[in-house]
């Protein structure tokens, strides 16, 4: 969520020229049968699998044994034997063995560029000092010709009440420099050699003070904390250069781990501080090469009133229909979050009563820009932290809805910490998604911390009311957001699904849940949010999102069944075969 500001300033401006028509790479068995052919050979399938426990997310939420898959779609579902007739000389057999099937992970909210920027090097997400500077160590010894040592993730609360500094980092890696983004982004921790090579001293100004700036000792010399990120690519500059190459490479190495971890497709809710035209380009390219192994869901992302958003979200949606990137909503940036104050909420703040936020972009631009969108048919989706965002955001869909001819529209409000309950259940009647992050549902040092001071102890019991929100018949979906983050920056759709059930941190089947039992969602529940639920959300639920005949093969398979295990276990669990639109993209085991 934080991380959505822009990061550079580099212009978003629209200029995009379709780059060509898309190529499937080539590890699909070819087939012999002549599509819409009489003959029996005209069943014949790539890929049958067979004894399975397949769990489709249909409707009725039914179990199949036997899918069938022919080019990028799926042709049977149904029982062994009724899956015979598609098997034909070239058709490859899998035999699941029993193992548990599901439609490929959807993600209701994720980001797929900033990774670009920001996730080189080590992930260093932990909640101890002692196990980063080891983790930073050891990455150090194993890359020993490195000659800048990048990192990210960094937790805050690993500092405990005071702040980084370079001697702290000298201490395991002083002869090369090392600079480490913080989790949320907004932060930099370099050691001695950064600062002495990128010139970094007592003489040199702050960046943008008082905003984007240096921290300083008593004499006035850089610590080795740097603070918000003009001051922090300041520095970064000095060691790589962020262009479209950095960007592309970093972006590159991430689409095989979301494979690994069965995400399938990704409702992407912005391109924060990239040219979207760049974006763009990069994605399409990975899908040329074959190596964008999840279909994108794009949006213009639009946190700025001077800039009006219809034009640009028109056009990028109108050049890309087709494919595995496309765009199809416009982004509006609501609110903050509850940290600094940011967030718009009903009732306000508890530990600051007379906070008294803007929106970032005034309501009535909102509106106007939301009633124009909506007519041209782009999706509204949001970010919406507090209540009243949230309540704001509807009511401009509201707006919307009531200016323009019927369509089928989907608005996502998305985060959305609290929802009033005055406004849950305007979300069936506006057909609108509730979507937000599993990973945080949980009493982290975050949330645990940060969200009861600010909101008293009343509103944290409502606390992400995913139950709530389906009980009052909205469609809810899940999506991590990552790589942003306040404290887990987290893509794994396995690790959101057992925070989800058990509204507790992953290997913590102790500590207090986070809204009490009745916040908790079912399995199936938590699934279906992360496969159909999110589908709806981006309005392609007709495509992907279950296992239905017609439907595109994106299908995942898991080495344990999720129904069966303890559910504090589910993120033990591993996929072990990932396929998106009929081409496997990641097989270990099966
Ligand atoms: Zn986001």
């Amino acid at each position: 969520m934080l991380l959505q500001k822009t990061l550079f300033s580099l212009a978003a401006v629209l200029a995009f020229v379709l780059a060509g028509c898309s190529e499937k790479p080539e590890s699909r068995a070819p087939t012999t049968a002549e599509p819409g052919a009489a003959s029996p050979a005209a069943e014949v399938a790539d890929f049958v699998f067979t004894n399975g426990k397949v769990y489709t997310v249909d409707k009725e939420g039914s179990w199949a044994q036997a899918v069938a898959v022919r080019g990028d779609k799926i042709v049977y579902v149904g029982d062994n034997k009724g899956a015979e007739s598609f098997v034909g000389n070239e058709t490859e057999k899998i035999d699941l063995g029993g193992k548990l099937m599901l439609p490929g992970f959807v993600e209701g909210h994720f980001h797929t560029t900033t990774q670009g920027i920001i996730l080189h090097g080590p992930d260093l997400q932990t909640d101890s000092m002692d196990e980063l500077l080891a983790k930073l160590k050891k990455y150090a010894d194993e890359h020993p010709d490195l000659k800048f040592i990048n990192g990210w993730g960094v937790r805050p609360n690993i500092y405990g009440p005071g702040e980084p500094n370079a001697a702290m980092l000298d201490a395991v890696v002083p002869d090369r420099p090392v600079y480490l983004w913080q989790v949320d982004g907004h932060s930099a921790w370099v050691n001695s050699k950064a600062m002495e090579m990128a010139g970094l001293n007592k003489d040199t100004p702050d960046t943008v003070p008082g905003v984007s700036y240096f921290v300083r000792d008593d004499e006035g010399n850089p610590t080795g904390y740097i603070i918000e990120v003009p001051a922090q690519v300041e520095i970064l500059n000095k060691f790589v250069t962020v262009d479209e190459d950095y960007i592309r490479g970093g972006m590159a190495k991430w689409f095989p781990e979301y494979s690994k971890a069965g995400i399938t497709a990704v409702h992407d809710f912005g391109w924060a501080g990239v040219d979207q035209d760049m974006a763009i380009g990069i994605l399409k390219d990975f899908e040329k090469d074959g190596t964008l192994g999840t279909r994108i869901y794009g949006s213009y992302y639009w946190n700025d009133a001077s800039i009006d958003p219809v034009p640009i979200a028109k056009k990028m949606r109108d050049e890309n229909q087709e494919g595995l990137v496309q765009v199809s909503a416009l982004k509006i940036n609501m609110d903050g979050d509850d940290d600094k104050y940011s967030g718009l909420y009903v009732d306000g703040y508890a530990d600051k009563p007379d906070a008294k936020p803007e929106p970032i972009i005034p309501f009535d631009v909102i509106n106007d820009a939301a009633v124009r969108a909506d007519k041209e048919q782009l999706h509204l989706i949001c970010h919406c932290f507090g209540d009243l965002a949230v309540r704001k955001f509807l009511d401009a869909v509201e707006l919307a809805k009531k200016s323009n001819p019927e369509w089928d529209r989907r608005a996502v409000a998305s985060h959305a910490q609290l929802v009033h309950p005055d406004d849950r259940p305007r979300f069936k009647e506006l057909n609108a998604t509730y979507d937000t992050t599993g990973q945080w549902f949980a009493f982290d040092p975050y949330t645990a911390n940060v969200s009861p001071v600010r909101l008293g102890e009343a509103r944290m019991k409502q606390l992400f009311p995913i139950k709530a929100m389906l009980e009052a018949g909205a469609n809810v979906s899940l999506g991590s957001d990552f790589p942003a983050a306040s404290y887990v920056a987290d893509y794994k759709p396995l690790n959101a699904i057992t925070v989800a059930v058990t509204r507790q941190m992953l290997g913590k089947p102790d500590m207090p849940i986070l809204g009490g039992e009745d916040a908790r969602l079912t399995v199936a529940e938590a699934i279906r949010a992360n496969t159909y639920g999110a589908a709806y959300g981006i309005g392609v639920e007709d495509k992907i999102g279950s296992i239905e005949v017609g439907k595109k093969a994106d299908l995942i398979v898991l080495d344990q069944n999720l129904f069966e295990i303890d559910p504090h276990d589910i993120y033990k669990a591993n996929v072990i075969f990932t396929m998106m639109d009929g081409v496997v993209r990641y097989r270990d085991g099966l």
